[in-house]
């Protein structure tokens, strides 16, 4: 018995021949295939501005940047997230702030944001944790009169909308990944998108260790040898490379379809769970939809520890995941709470996230939400032992 991946990105040999032309170009630095990949990802999302980077790591440290988050400011983030949210504020040399989560969408809500702000409040990064969208028109009522920038972290969020459009489209910031724990991959890579063409500018500055003309346009220029390019601020080394972009312009391709899978598979997960268990899955609101990145089930009260569940489901070759870590659990955040966290450490502590990719069969579907009644369920358990 094979054991089932909790996540297999969708990769073939369009991307392989799409990569290997890089290659053969002899243009691997970030070139006209990462300019390309730009401008199919802002039409995409239907906004003015994208400017690629290596990771959304990367993409949030020029975020918080061009939103002028700098030495002293606070920054309000949710604790529920990947810890590179809360890493990106430490970057500028700011404080995140933890902020509890609607316990059913696993975001921020203004309620939960309200509470934090101070002074020096410069920034709130609003999550769209596992592709759920974020509430950001509630997010930036809260803000905006207060002059706080709101930047998406929309990591996972390639796919979902808000309100009718692609999650992100909307806001003034928005930070993509291209993990391959994520919808579309290319190896590792990041957007930035934005609605402001100097802020744009900058970015591309900021991305290229602050060149004030790009090395691509300098060699593509006519006469290039004669622009001299100048450095007035410190960057960095966040670019994208021509064959991760060229990877990306197929998958970019293929993200309706990914949505569409995926939407189908956590549908027939609801079938086969059951209305009780269903009910316990992460809920989509309703201003929006999610490209259900993850999907995670929080365990009934009787259910045994989350450990143990985990530890029946990889016997039955099912590989669950702990749902979505909380960063001041970790050790460079433990102690740094202003508030409870009530709901943060109930989903982070109590749910498991289920295999779901685009490759994943019928057959493997039934014998995951198998597993999981039957993990569910330890009396029965021991009463009839798995057989090996
Ligand atoms: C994955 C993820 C990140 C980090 O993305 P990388 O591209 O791996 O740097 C940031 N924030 C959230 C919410 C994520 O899920």
């Amino acid at each position: 018995m094979s054991t089932i991946p909790v996540m297999i990105p969708w990769l073939g040999e369009e991307e392989a021949e799409a990569a290997a032309e890089a290659v053969r170009s002899g243009w691997v630095a970030q070139g006209p295939r990462v300019a390309a990949f730009e401008r199919a990802f802002a039409e995409h999302l239907g906004v003015p501005h994208a400017v690629a980077v290596s990771s959304c790591t990367t993409a949030l440290h020029l975020a918080l940047l061009g939103a002028g988050v700098g030495p002293g400011d606070e920054v309000v983030v949710p604790s529920l997230s990947f810890i590179a949210t809360a890493n990106a504020v430490t970057y500028v040399g700011a404080t995140p702030v933890f902020a509890d989560v609607d316990p059913a969408t696993g975001n921020l809500t203004p309620d939960t944001i309200a509470p934090l702000l101070t002074d020096r409040t410069r920034a709130v990064i609003a999550v769209d944790q596992g592709g759920v969208p974020v509430d950001l028109d509630a997010v930036r009522e809260l803000a905006a009169p207060r002059g706080i920038a709101v930047v998406e972290d929309a990591a996972c969020a390639a796919g979902s909308a808000y309100r009718g459009r692609p999650a992100g489209a909307g806001a003034d910031i928005a930070a993509f990944s291209f993990h391959p724990r994520k919808l579309l991959t290319t190896g590792e890579g990041g957007m930035v998108t934005c609605q402001d063409g100097e802020l744009a500018a900058r970015l591309r500055r900021l991305r290229e260790h602050g060149m004030s003309v790009s090395a691509a346009d300098r060699h593509a220029g006519a006469g290039g040898a004669a622009v001299l390019e100048t450095y007035d601020e410190i960057g960095f080394n966040h670019r994208m490379t021509d064959v991760q972009a060229a990877i990306g312009l197929v998958q970019l391709g293929k993200l309706p379809a990914m949505v569409a899978r995926r939407r189908e598979l956590a549908a027939r997960y609801r079938e086969l769970l059951g209305e009780e268990l269903a009910g316990r899955l992460v809920a989509e609101p309703a201003y929006g939809t999610s490209n259900f990145q993850s999907l995670w089930l929080l365990l009934p009260e009787d259910a045994p520890e989350r450990g143990e569940v985990l530890g029946s489901l990889a016997a039955d070759g099912v590989s669950a995941r702990r749902g979505i870590m909380a960063a001041h659990l970790e050790a460079p955040y433990k102690g740094a709470v202003r508030v409870p966290l009530p709901a943060t450490e109930l989903i982070t502590s109590r749910t498991v996230i289920l295999p779901l990719f685009h490759s994943l069969t019928e057959e493997q579907q039934e014998r995951v939400a198998g597993a999981l009644k039957s993990a569910l369920t330890p009396k029965a358990r021991s009463r009839a032992p798995h057989s090996l």
